[in-house]
């Protein structure tokens, strides 16, 4: 048992920051990062053994819970026959043929190893297979910190206040028209003016990287029109809303096909793992068929395949879905009741099993301005006080929540009583 401060102080000495990815450093909220020694199902045990009800799960990878002892034992198997190879092997046909089956906009996909390398490929493709360099993305949406998308990045970059960051060069930014998202107008205008010159349109199909915003309905609809009438290739990023709002993601939510998509996270099962995919014409421009250079040593590594295999075996099952969405439906608006109750402005936001809280007093949060005008302070909070009650949010104002097939009813009350508590004393 070692305090989680202590622990961050030895990190602080060889770790920039202390952590690995900046948004666990709790500097969206201040005050010392909770170190995780171990998860099951709905909880994360911290350090010092307190347990916690998660809504984070891993950013979203652990949609069954933590530790499903069958992912366990599939990675288990796995890691016998060793470790990974560099060459191929059965299980990647098979997830390829896993995510095509349940996605029918991806006809062909290559798997990579994080959302970033997901969205940095996909954006080389589509350059690529138009031979155009400008790419259009959204304020607050964030697709990983590749250059030419970290303009106006959503998540950590929002929290730290840095829109773009030092590093990356005018030139590369410079090929990034960042739009408002929600904003139809705004993409048809720029298309009017600049579409031939357009590669690609990239965006988060439910915005989760400034919590967690829906998109308008027509919204999705006008960047499919504006891209079959100029030629450009429509991105869904759905490295978080994939297998996470449906079976077949945002797409198949809104019945729109794009023309690539970027996954991670649940296809991995927890471990290191991204893909792209989609029309076979555009994924054949890849090497070794095309001219378009995309490689990873550990690409497609066995153990994370068995994982995420697993997952998706256990995610498609028939209710896998509308439970989840229910229950999830069920936990906000517990938390909408105490919060009106206690005379705290609150609003919320889902799409199936995932979350947005927002210590607003708009009736509803659909754009980017909207999101930042809330009350970070009270955010922070209510963050602080559900913690040390035992329910770990994620540490920024800036990121959706999730919902896992392991969290209970009692959880999710467990989670409102807290909540009913917190917001009284706020
Ligand atoms: N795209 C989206 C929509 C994401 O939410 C994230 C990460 N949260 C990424 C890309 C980048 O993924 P990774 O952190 O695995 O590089």
């Amino acid at each position: 048992m070692t305090l989680s401060s202590e622990l961050f102080s030895q990190a602080k000495q060889y770790i920039p920051g202390g952590v690995n990815s900046p948004v666990r450093s709790f500097s969206g909220v201040g005050g010392t990062p909770v170190y995780f020694d171990h998860a099951a199902g709905a909880y994360v045990y911290d350090s010092e053994g307190k347990r916690y009800i998660d809504y984070v799960g891993s950013w979203g990878p652990m949609i069954l819970g933590h530790a499903h002892p069958a992912v366990i034992d599939a990675v288990k198997h796995s890691a016998e026959k060793g470790l990974s190879f560099g060459a191929p092997t059965e299980i990647e046909t098979l997830m390829a043929q896993t995510v095509c089956e349940l996605l029918p906009s991806i006809e062909m996909i290559r798997m990579v190893s994080s959302g970033t390398e997901a969205t940095m490929s996909a954006l080389r493709l589509a350059r690529g297979y138009t031979g155009r360099d400008k790419i259009v993305k959204f304020e607050g949406c964030y697709h990983g910190h590749s250059d030419s998308l970290l303009v106006k990045a959503g998540s950590g970059a929002l929290t730290f206040g840095v829109p773009s960051s030092p590093g990356v060069p005018a030139s590369v930014a410079a090929d990034t028209l960042t739009l408002t998202y929600n904003d139809s107008d705004a993409v048809r205008n720029t298309f009017a003016e600049l579409g031939d010159k357009i590669a690609c349109i990239i965006v988060e199909p439910v915005a989760g990287n400034m919590n967690c915003i829906p998109p308008e309905p027509g919204f999705l609809q006008t960047l499919r029109e504006v891209c079959d009438q100029y030629g450009s290739v429509l991105i869904f990023d759905e490295v978080m809303t994939g297998f996470r709002v449906g079976l077949q993601g945002a797409q198949g939510l809104y019945g729109i096909k794009p023309d690539l998509t970027t996954l991670g996270k649940i296809i991995g099962g927890g471990l290191p793992v991204g893909a792209f995919g989609g029309s076979r014409k555009i994924m054949e421009y890849l090497a070794p068929l095309g001219p378009v250079y995309q490689a990873g040593t550990l690409s497609g590594c066995p153990v994370a395949m068995a994982a995420g295999l697993k997952t998706l075996e256990l995610i498609n099952q028939p209710g896998f879905y509308e439970d989840l969405t229910a229950k999830t439906a069920k936990l906000l608006a517990g938390l909408q009741a105490a919060a009106d109750q206690a005379g705290i402005a609150f609003t919320t936001n889902q799409v199936g099993g995932m979350f947005g809280l927002f210590f607003s007093d708009e009736k509803s949060v659909s754009r980017f301005s909207q999101v930042m005008a809330c009350d970070v302070n009270r955010f922070k909070q209510f963050f602080h006080a559900m913690l040390d009650k035992g329910v770990y949010l994620a540490p920024s104002a800036f990121e959706a929540g999730f919902v896992s097939a392991a969290h209970t009813d009692e959880d999710l009350q467990a989670t409102v009583d807290a909540a009913a508590e917190v917001f009284k004393a706020l």
